[in-house]
């Protein structure tokens, strides 16, 4: 499938820091939007529907897979998340570029539809770092701390299908990589042609 904007996926196991970079990210380009996935867990603290997630009971999920309406969803940590074709479709077929933040199972998914998606992988340093980001975030019970160190050994196998790592041991240094990547995918021939036409019709360039 051909589009004339970008689409980035971003995966990472939890803790690695994937929210945070996305959304400096997001901060410092207005090219770029985000994915609004929908999930049928409940909101957390201040999260509101239609801005982090959209928040839908279980049927109304399973109407939106039974119409087709998901690109990929996938069962999370329990849940299900979606990214609907609304939330990304109509974007990119306009030009714009798109980032989802979601599981490596919809990143592949995401690449099997689009071709030129660009996928990357959030690293954390070490085991070591990893597990103390998780007890620092004081989100979760010991046993959900390990539960989600079992479930990244089984993510971070999955690194070998995506296009980029990054290794977020410094976040200035992530964000900096993940700037590099969405710029270096801006200045690639295809996306050049389709964002420059009028310079490459100038130059007499077919
Ligand atoms: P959380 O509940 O902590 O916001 O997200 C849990 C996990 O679900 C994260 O790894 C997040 O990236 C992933 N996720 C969020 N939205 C989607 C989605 O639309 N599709 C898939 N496959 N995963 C998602």
């Amino acid at each position: 499938m051909d589009y004339p904007g970008n689409l980035f996926v971003v995966a990472a196991p939890s803790g690695a820091g994937k929210s945070s970079l996305v959304k400096a990210l997001l901060e410092l380009d207005s090219r770029v939007q985000p994915s609004v996935s929908h999930t049928t867990r409940p909101p957390r603290g201040q999260e509101k529907h239609g801005r982090e997630y959209y928040f839908v009971s279980t049927q109304e999920f399973d109407t939106m897979v039974l119409a087709d309406a998901f690109v990929e969803w996938a069962h999370v940590h329990g849940q299900r998340y979606g990214t609907s074709k609304k939330a990304i479709e109509e974007r990119i077929a306009q030009g714009s570029d798109v980032i989802l933040e979601i599981d490596f199972q919809g990143a592949l998914q995401i690449k099997r539809i689009f071709a030129n998606a660009v996928l990357v992988f959030i690293l954390p340093p070490s085991w070591e770092e990893l597990r103390s980001r998780l007890e620092r975030r004081g989100e979760d019970a010991p046993e959900v701390i390990e539960l989600r160190l079992a479930n990244a050994a089984k993510e971070m196998a999955q690194v070998g299908e995506f296009d980029f790592v990054i290794i977020n041991e410094l976040f200035e240094r992530a964000l900096f990589d993940l700037k590099a990547i969405v710029h270096a995918q801006r200045l690639k021939v295809s996306a050049q042609r389709r964002a420059r036409a009028d310079t490459f019709k100038a130059l007499n360039i077919i």
